[in-house]
C-alpha cells in the first residue's frame, strides 16, 4: 500500500479510540461540555446501555448558530486559544476532540439555541459526515442525542460489555458528578426508568442522601483540610467510618478542581489513612474534592482528562491523607482494627420484647418543654403536676467531643397530631415520632453514660408487688452504678432518691414498676436503660414547641443509631422529592 494521507473521519475513528471507549465515557464528554456550559440542570437518558441512544440535555449557554458545525469539526474548542491558557483553565474541556470524536462513531443530533440568539439550529451528523443542519425553534441549551454508537466501527462495538454492565458504569458516572456538582440538578433515566433525580440545592450532603441513601449517611465523616504552604490546596467531602468499607478502591471517588480524575498515587493517600482501621484487602468509601491553583497542575496529560499531573504532588497527598485521617479520627474511630467492629449496636433486642410505651392517656401539662440541645428537659416536673421549685443545672456539655453527624441537617417544619414532627431536609421530606426519636437520644446518652443523677426534690416510697420487689432487690447495685439511687425501705417497698435527670418527669412508682416488669424480658441493665429513656422522652400526643422539636432534631442528628428506636422501630420516614412528585403526578 502506498503512503496516503488519512481522511477526516477515519483521523476523527482513530481518535475516538482513545476519547470514548464506551457509552460511559461519551456522556462524561457531554456531561463535562454541559457544565462547561453553565448549565443549572443536565439530564441524561439512556437506552440499552447507551448502544440504543444516549441523549443529553443542558440548559446551559447553547451554541452559537453559526458555529454549530465548527463545534464537530475536529480540535475545534471554544474554551483555549494558546497554550499557556492551560495553566488557568477552569474548564473541563479544553481538546476540541470529544464531538468530532463522538460524531465520528455514531448517528449523533444536536439542538441548541444561544442564548443571545432568537433561532436555534439542528443538525444531524452520521459517521462523521453532516446529514442535515436547519433552523429551528428551540429553547436556550443544548441537547445532544447520540445514536448506534460504534455502527460503523465493528471491532469497538465487539469489545463492549453486556447492557447491565455499561449501564452500571453509567449510573456511576452520574452519582459522582452529581456529588461534584451539588448545585446542578441531575437526572438520569435508563430505559425510561428513573435512576438518579438531585435537587441541585448546592448541598453535598443533599446530593449524598439522594444517591447512596440515607441509611449510608450517617457512616460517612465530614471532610475538610488545608495545606496552608505554597501550593494552597485543599480537600473537603466526605469518607467512610469503619463500618464501611468495599472489597475494592472504585467507591473512593476524586475530584480535583471539579474534573474527575483516576489517580493511583492519590487513591493510595486516602486507603492509607485507614491503616490500622480496615483490614487488609478492604478498601473504603470517600468522596473528595480537591481545589488546587490551576497552574499546580497539568490537566493535559490523557485524552480523557482522567489523569493530572502536580507540580507538587507530596503536598497533595498529605492533605488528603491528613484530611481524611483527622476525619476518622474526630469521629472516635482510632488507628485499631477491633474499633472498627466494636461499634454501638443498636436493635439487637429484636422486635420480640414486650416493652410497651408509657400509656398515652397520662395527663402530660403543657408546659414550654424546653428540651435542651442535648436533647434534656432542664424543667422538672414530679408526679406529673408538681414543678421543682429549683432550676436544674443542665451542664452546658462543655469539655465533650461534638459527636460526629449521622443525619443531614433537617429544619422543623411542624408538629401533626401532637405526635409526629415533619421536618425538611436533604431530598424531600421527614416524618418523625417524637417519642421514638427522643427516646433513642436519651437511651443513647444513658448507654453513653452521658447523664447527670439528679436528687428527686424529696425522696419517693415505692411500694412494688413481691415479685417485682424480688427483682428489684437483686438488681440494686447495678441500679446504684447507673444513675439510681434506690434503697429498699422494708417489706416490699422501696425509696427512690435520685434518678437520671431526664427521668424526673416520671412518677417513681410506674418507672420502677416498668423496669422490674421488663426485667423478665432482657437483662437489668437493658430493662433499665429502655424504661428510663421511654419515661424520660416526650410522649405522643404531646405539644412541642418549634425549638423544642429542632432540640430533639439537633440531637437525633447526631445519635449513633437514628433510624431506630431502642427497639428497633423506625423513628423517620424520608419521602424524597422524587416519591413526593411522583404522587403528584409530577
Ligand atoms: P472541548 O469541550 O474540549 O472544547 P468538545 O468537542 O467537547 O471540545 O466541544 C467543542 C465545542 O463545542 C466546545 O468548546 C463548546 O464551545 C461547544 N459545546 C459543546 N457542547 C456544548 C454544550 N452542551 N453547550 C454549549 N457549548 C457546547
Ligand atoms: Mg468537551
Amino acid at each position: 500500500m502506498s503512503i496516503q494521507l488519512l481522511s477526516d473521519v477515519l483521523i476523527a475513528q482513530i481518535a475516538a479510540g482513545e476519547v470514548v471507549e464506551r457509552p460511559a465515557s461519551v456522556i462524561k464528554e457531554l456531561v463535562e461540555n454541559a457544565l462547561d456550559a453553565g448549565a443549572g440542570s443536565v439530564h441524561v437518558s439512556v437506552k440499552g446501555g447507551g448502544r440504543t441512544l444516549i441523549r443529553v440535555s443542558d440548559d446551559g449557554h447553547g451554541i452559537m448558530a453559526e458555529q454549530v458545525e465548527l463545534a464537530f469539526a475536529r480540535h475545534a474548542t471554544s474554551k483555549i486559544k494558546a497554550i499557556d491558557d492551560l495553566e488557568r483553565i477552569m474548564t473541563l474541556g479544553f481538546r476540541g476532540e470529544a464531538l468530532s470524536s463522538i460524531a465520528s462513531v455514531s448517528r449523533t443530533t444536536i439542538t441548541t439555541r444561544h442564548r443571545e440568539q432568537q433561532t436555534g439550529t439542528q443538525l444531524r451528523i452520521e459517521g462523521g459526515d453532516v446529514a442535515h443542519h436547519q433552523a429551528i425553534g428551540a429553547p436556550a441549551g443544548t441537547v445532544i442525542s447520540v445514536e448506534n454508537l460504534f455502527y460503523n466501527t465493528p471491532a469497538r462495538l465487539k469489545f463492549l460489555k453486556t447492557e447491565s454492565t455499561e449501564k452500571r458504569h453509567i449510573t456511576a458516572l452520574i452519582t459522582r458528578y452529581a456529588m461534584a456538582y451539588p448545585h446542578v440538578r441531575f437526572t438520569l433515566e435508563q430505559d425510561g426508568r428513573e435512576a438518579i433525580r438531585t435537587t441541585g440545592s448546592g448541598e453535598l450532603s443533599d446530593v449524598i442522601v439522594q444517591v447512596l441513601g440515607l441509611d449510608n449517611f450517617k457512616h460517612l465523616l465530614p471532610v475538610e483540610a488545608q495545606h496552608v504552604d505554597v501550593p494552597q490546596v485543599s480537600v473537603r467531602g466526605y469518607t467512610g467510618s469503619a463500618e464501611l468499607h468495599r472489597a475494592d478502591r472504585n467507591q473512593i471517588t476524586l475530584f480535583v478542581n471539579g474534573r474527575w480524575i483516576s489517580d493511583s498515587k492519590l487513591l493510595y493517600a486516602v486507603v492509607q489513612a485507614y491503616q490500622g482501621i480496615l483490614r487488609d484487602g478492604r478498601y473504603p468509601v470517600a468522596v473528595l474534592m480537591v481545589e488546587i491553583s490551576p497552574d499546580e497542575v497539568d490537566v493535559n496529560v490523557h485524552p480523557t482528562k482522567a489523569e493530572v499531573r502536580f507540580r507538587d504532588a507530596n503536598a497533595v497527598f498529605k492533605t488528603i491523607q491528613r484530611g481524611v485521617r483527622e476525619a476518622i479520627i474526630a469521629s472516635g474511630g482510632r488507628p485499631d482494627i477491633r474499633s472498627s467492629s466494636s461499634g454501638h449496636q443498636a436493635g439487637e433486642w429484636g422486635r420480640s420484647s414486650g416493652w410497651r410505651e408509657p400509656s398515652r392517656d397520662v395527663s402530660q401539662p403543657e408546659i414550654g418543654l424546653q428540651v435542651g440541645d442535648d436533647g434534656r428537659l432542664p424543667q422538672p416536673y414530679i408526679n406529673r403536676n408538681t414543678y421543682s421549685e429549683e432550676e436544674i443545672a443542665v451542664p452546658d456539655g462543655a469539655g465533650q467531643p461534638i459527636r460526629p453527624r449521622t443525619l443531614p441537617p433537617l429544619r422543623v417544619v411542624g408538629q401533626v397530631a401532637a405526635t409526629y414532627i415533619i421536618a425538611e431536609g436533604p431530598a424531600g421530606l421527614y416524618l418523625i415520632d417524637q417519642h421514638a426519636a427522643h427516646q433513642r437520644v436519651l437511651y443513647e446518652q444513658l448507654v453513653d453514660g452521658d447523664f447527670e443523677m439528679t436528687a428527686l426534690p424529696a425522696p419517693q416510697t415505692v411500694e412494688l408487688t413481691p415479685a417485682q420487689a424480688r427483682l428489684i432487690d437483686a438488681q440494686i447495685d447495678l441500679f446504684n452504678e447507673n444513675g439510681c439511687e434506690i434503697a429498699p425501705f422494708g417489706g416490699h417497698t422501696f425509696q427512690v432518691r435520685a434518678l437520671p435527670e431526664m427521668a424526673l418527669t416520671a412518677d417513681p412508682l410506674d418507672l420502677l414498676r416498668a423496669i422490674a416488669e421488663d426485667m423478665r424480658g432482657r437483662s437489668a441493665l437493658e430493662a433499665l436503660r429502655l424504661c428510663i429513656s421511654g419515661y424520660g422522652a416526650v410522649k405522643a400526643g404531646q405539644t412541642l414547641s418549634q425549638d423544642d422539636m429542632q432540640a430533639i432534631v439537633r440531637r437525633l442528628e447526631r445519635a449513633h443509631e437514628p433510624l431506630k428506636d431502642p427497639l428497633d422501630r423506625p423513628t423517620l420516614l424520608h419521602m424524597t422529592g422524587d416519591q413526593l412528585a411522583r404522587q403528584f403526578g409530577r
